[in-house]
């Protein structure tokens, strides 16, 4: 049978920092497919230095000569109100929302600046709440709504140099679970993704015969199926890259449990170390310990 074709006829979405790499594959991608949509882009350099309306209006050329819809957006994600408002003034909603933009200030943890923690920060982080904090009434009010975040391998797993980049990027998938739970009975579905690209972002940190299997338009099927009415996907990270897609999640291993009286010492714990580390027989949790099933077997311990 041949591949569907996922279509978003009707719907409104908003991708930022569209202007160029991921971002513009997304955008490009939902004009084709019958959505309306924002291009934002601030059309700074990777470093988030300077701005400009080229790289955002570029796209929105591409898109509207294939005979799709998009207006431009140049405001930082800062401003995330300014860019749902230009949705809301042009199309007269908002359905799906990509918090994409990004930049990057790497730095050893010994040498960073303020600035540079600073500025990662409020372009990740804050700009990805910006953007969906404006876009939550709609979501809510028409229940539906499906969000996108995207997250990092560095903020997964840490990265040399990443300090700033990795914990905004992290932070991302704690917002993201949240916005899941707070979403679900909206029908506003929202999910992270890890990717890896080729783009301006990582062409100096690979090499080009790795750079040509990291194809950007490699990325789109992920969020294409994730933000589609029929997805029912929600709080997951998944990581997306030269045509391998997976989702990740928790475990936790089975853990020590010691005598909860004056026995529980931090020697007790050293000696029962290995069962804190051990992942056999782990759980996939989604969510905290169950606490009275924990009280219950510490309590009944010999
Ligand atoms: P990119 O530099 O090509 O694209 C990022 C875009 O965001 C640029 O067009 C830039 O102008 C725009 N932007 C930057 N700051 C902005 C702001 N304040 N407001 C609005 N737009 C702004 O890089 P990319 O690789 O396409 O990255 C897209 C996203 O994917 C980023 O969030 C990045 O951290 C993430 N990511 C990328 C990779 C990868 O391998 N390429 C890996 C992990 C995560």
């Amino acid at each position: 049978m041949a591949p569907q074709e996922l279509r978003y006829d009707g719907q409104t979405v908003v991708v930022t920092g569209a202007g160029g790499g991921l971002g513009r594959e997304y955008a490009v991608f939902f004009g084709s497919r019958g959505a309306s949509v924002v291009v934002n882009d601030l059309g700074g350099s990777f470093k988030g230095e300077g701005k400009g309306s080229q790289a955002a209006d570029k796209v929105v050329d591409e898109i509207r000569s294939a005979g799709g819809k998009a207006v431009a957006n140049y405001d930082s994600v800062e401003n995330g109100d300014a860019i749902i408002k230009t949705a809301i003034d042009n199309f007269g909603r908002v359905d799906v929302l990509i918090n994409n933009a990004g930049i990057l200030r790497d730095v050893s943890f010994k040498n960073i600046k303020q600035q540079d923690w600073d500025l990662i920060m409020a372009v990740h982080l804050n700009g990805a709440y910006k953007c969906a904090h404006a876009a939550w009434p709609y979501f809510r009010k028409q229940k539906y709504g499906r969000l996108i975040s995207t997250a990092s391998a560095a903020g997964l797993f840490g990265s040399f140099g990443q300090t700033n980049y990795s914990a905004a990027k992290l932070a991302l998938v704690g917002f993201t679970e949240t916005l899941a739970k707070e979403g679900l009975k909206y029908n506003i579905l929202c999910n992270v993704i890890a990717p890896i690209a080729a783009s301006r972002m990582t062409e100096t940190v690979m090499p080009p015969d790795v750079l040509g299997k990291l194809k950007p338009e490699w990325i789109v099927p992920l969020v294409a199926v994730l933000t589609h009415k029929s997805s029912t996907e929600t709080g997951s990270i998944y990581e997306a890259g030269g045509g391998h897609i997976a989702k990740l999640r928790w475990e936790r291993s089975k853990g020590a449990f010691l005598k909860q009286d004056d026995t529980l010492t931090p020697g007790a714990l050293a000696a029962k170390w290995k069962d804190v580390v051990d992942f056999t027989n782990a759980e996939h949790p989604q969510g905290p310990g169950n606490a009275l099933k924990i009280l219950e077997t510490a309590s009944a311990l010999p």
